[in-house]
């Protein structure tokens, strides 16, 4: 068995979400496919131990919101690094309810799917929805993300998955962090854009109230990467 053939599939990234009673959840997700045309139905792939798993299983209806490449790490780490259960991550977020009642993120979205969950499948650890289309819309128009770039551009790569990054690092020498709790590396040849970090900015002229662009983590939760010096 070859697990490096995984890596040659793709796919997007979502903010999936559902409700249960007044309350909303959402995350993170690249486990969404489409799987029939007319009627147009879903999978969505969504680990058990997520609120917004429960919020499905409860209301048993869901949306999601098909993420823009230009969608910033923090957003990504609202609804991907936190949970339901500790914040409200539709605060200060802008959504719209649908026609099912299920909540739609609509920032960085460029365009979502809401739908009944008609069936489910038990996977252990995940539990598949299978869900039909009741609307949809295009929020804006651009480029969607792909689960890749965000973990290979986005989040930062790490030695082990991009041998095209091996060969940066031998070149840049940078040393580079990474974060224990969301894995998020920081690249000083690339700085923090989204925190108005400019590159070149090594990790130790980083302010002290420098957070993790994703998790928000502070800097030491950060360990150096090994093989970048
Ligand atoms: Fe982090």
């Amino acid at each position: 068995m070859n697990l490096l053939a995984l890596r040659k599939l793709r796919y997007g990234l979502y903010v999936v979400s559902s409700r249960r009673r007044d309350r909303f959840n959402g995350l993170i997700a690249n486990g969404v496919s489409q799987v029939s045309a007319v009627p147009a139905n879903f999978v969505v792939s969504i680990n058990k131990e997520n609120l917004t798993h429960e919020f499905i299983k409860a209301s048993k209806v869901l949306s999601f919101s098909v993420l823009s490449k230009n969608t910033p790490l923090s957003f990504i780490g609202r609804f991907g690094f936190n949970s339901g259960r500790e914040i409200d991550k539709f605060k200060g977020v802008s959504y719209k309810i649908g026609k099912t009642g299920a909540p739609i993120v609509l920032d960085n979205t460029l365009a979502y799917v809401e739908a009944n969950v008609i069936n489910e499948a038990d996977l252990g650890t995940h539990t598949i929805f299978i869900a039909q289309m009741v609307d949809s819309d295009i929020i804006r128009e651009g480029e969607p993300m792909t689960y890749d770039y965000y973990s290979e551009v986005k989040r930062g790569p790490t030695s082990k998955k991009s041998s095209l990054y091996i060969e940066q690092i031998a070149v840049t020498k940078a040393q580079k962090y990474q974060c224990r709790r969301c894995f998020y590396i920081y690249d000083p040849e690339f700085g923090d854009p989204d925190g108005n970090v400019s590159p070149g900015t090594s990790f130790e002229l980083l302010p002290d109230d420098w957070k993790c662009p994703i998790c928000r983590a502070s800097k030491n939760y950060f360990d150096k990467l090994e093989g970048t010096e």
